[in-house]
């Protein structure tokens, strides 16, 4: 019955699940690693490769090596080319969730069937919706996809939330969640109270991360090395000679994670030079990007003082490019905040596990209700009287050898989470001009429905064509040309005789997943008018189709 908890991260994944014990396991491979390397190779038309295997290779063969594809999810017109066939962001992904499958299978024998899925703060509904699909690919049920920075931080503070936890200043905890990863950024304030955990606020950059670091460290390699050797060819001139000076940058970052200096050796076009680095040039090298995560952090921190907390218990840093000492320095002297490093690399994995066991439970207990009519059909189970829902936990706890407190926990426990980004529409303005309209903002509490009427803009207006559009960047715009279209739609069938002006109403609503459905209704016509939505955001069914049957014939090799 285990829902699994996956991080599928931008340079690594893992599994997790919860043992018997009620604590959550990360599980390994036959290689014995706990994570898995995000990195796909494609050895021919139907073979495969995924994890660090693929990434050894990438010196060797670049052209048929896909990393990084999360910085492409949503992205709905990429594709990664290899031998003769095309893969989408999800395709791609999926590949990388079947070999954390095989690899649960492998450690405890189960068959993973379904998983919580987790995505960074900011995603936006199509990286979403991107996500769920490579769950599906994979053949996953996708129980819900999680905020990151929630299950970091439900898996530092699951135990927590049993009782009130007792602070300086009262009941409650608030933390920050720094989340430096290979590729993205993501910083959040929670509140964890009264068995609650609450994002007040997040931030993040989607293109930052330990990766910038490198290819910083890698250009500074590459002038080090034609200084030295001015008539040698510069390595990054060169594919493979690119390759391999970001992989020897990104091991000099890591040594200098530990260690003061070291020296990096770079052989290139028949020569080798030998470049000495220092932790202190690192952090020069890669100010500005540091930096970037501090601002981002401030901004974070002002959110949620609007929201009324301005105090920061607790600072867990977590994402592998969070061990670099510079981190912890910056947050201590630019911003006054101690930081932990809490379980940097499988926090994630852990916590989606929690949450996978979370929504399990609850489910059970939800059905339980249900069968015996003490709960109505979509209403949540804290709609229950207290003897029935008591009654109902000690039932499912039997039933299926859980402990009492387990269950009560998965049940009392709420997750509550904001908006990653503004939603709203393309409409005409007064002024004549089309501009966004916003209906959901950024940071508005989850979940949310909302509806705004809009005019037609003549009389017998027989079409009504609609565009739901996100922000883009920090602020929501005025200008349409800075939102990014989601879905394109039309009202159609309208039949004559309404007025200019005849209100059609729009709705949104956005579940605890974060993905966005919207309806559209001409109020006078009275009638249920479809939103045809023709999004060219997600994949056509054509196309799920035909990589459902590549993905049928791909075989994992190693
Ligand atoms: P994640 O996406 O959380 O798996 O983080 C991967 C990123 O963390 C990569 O950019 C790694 O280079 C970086 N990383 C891992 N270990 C260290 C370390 N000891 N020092 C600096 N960066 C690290």
């Amino acid at each position: 019955m285990a829902v699994h908890g996956i991080d599928l991260g931008t340079t690594n994944s893992a599994i997790a699940r919860i043992a018997p014990d009620g604590s959550p396991a990360v599980l390994a491979g036959m290689s014995g690693e706990p994570t898995t390397a995000s990195v796909v190779l494609f050895a021919s038309r139907d073979e495969y490769v995924v994890g660090e295997g693929a990434r050894r290779e990438a010196r060797l063969d670049p052209e048929h090596v896909c990393a990084m594809v999360k910085r492409r999810m949503g992205d709905a017109a990429w594709r990664f080319v290899a031998h003769g066939r095309s893969w989408s962001a999800p395709a791609v992904s999926s590949l990388i969730l079947s070999s954390l499958v095989a690899d649960a299978r492998f450690a405890d024998g189960t068959e993973p069937t379904s998983a919580v899925i987790t995505v960074p703060a900011y995603f936006g509904d199509e990286e979403r919706r991107a996500t769920v699909q490579a769950g599906v690919y994979a053949g996953l049920d996708v129980v819900d996809v999680l905020s990151e920075p929630i299950a970091a931080a439900l898996s530092y503070g699951f135990g927590r939330l049993d009782g009130s936890v007792a602070t300086t200043k009262g009941t409650g905890e608030t933390v920050l969640v720094y989340d430096l990863g290979g590729g993205t950024f993501d910083v959040t304030v929670i509140e964890l109270a009264d068995r609650r955990i609450s994002v007040l606020a997040v931030e993040g950059d989607h293109q930052l991360g330990g990766a910038d670091w490198d290819e910083r460290l890698a250009l500074h390699l590459s002038r080090r090395f034609c200084e030295a050797e001015p008539d040698a060819e510069d390595p990054l001139d060169d594919s493979a000679g690119a390759q391999v000076l970001v992989l020897a940058a990104e091991r000099a970052k890591h040594e200098l994670s530990e260690a003061e200096r070291t020296d990096v050796v770079i052989a290139h076009d028949g020569v080798r030079v030998t470049v000495p680095l220092t932790r202190a040039e690192l952090t020069e090298l890669t100010a500005p990007l540091l930096r970037r995560t501090v601002d981002l952090t401030r901004s974070c921190l002002a959110e949620a003082a609007r929201r009324g907390v301005d105090r920061v218990d607790r600072v867990l840093l977590v994402g592998g490019s969070s061990r670099m000492p510079s981190v912890a320095a910056a947050l201590r002297t630019e911003l006054g905040l101690e930081a932990l490093l809490h379980d940097p690399d499988l926090a994630v994995a852990r916590g989606a596990a929690l949450y996978g066991e979370k929504k399990e439970l609850e489910r059970m207990v939800a059905a339980d209700l249900r069968t015996r009519g003490r709960l109505r059909d979509g209403d949540p189970v804290e709609d229950a009287p207290t003897a029935d829902l008591d009654d109902a936990c000690r039932r499912v706890a039997d039933a299926f050898a859980v402990p009492l407190a387990q269950v009560r926990r998965a049940v009392e426990i709420r997750v509550d989470t904001v908006v990653s980004r503004g939603f709203g529409v393309l409409a005409v303005s007064d002024a004549g001009r089309l501009e966004p309209t916003w209906l959901v903002h950024r940071n508005d509490r989850l979940p949310v429905r909302t509806s705004r009427s809009f005019g037609t803009v003549r009389a017998d207006q027989a079409v009504v064509a609609l565009t739901v559009v996100e922000q883009q960047g920090q602020a929501e715009s005025q200008r349409a040309q800075d939102v990014k279209i989601l879905i394109q739609g039309e009202i159609t069938g309208i039949p004559p005789g309404h007025d200019e002006g005849s209100e059609i109403r729009v709705t949104f609503e956005m579940g605890f997943d974060g993905i966005l459905h919207v309806t559209a209704h001409h109020v006078e016509a009275a009638m249920p008018l479809e939103l045809t939505a023709t999004t060219g955001a997600t994949l056509s069914q054509a196309e799920v189709a035909r990589e459902r049957d590549q993905l049928g014939r791909a075989r994992r090799r190693g």
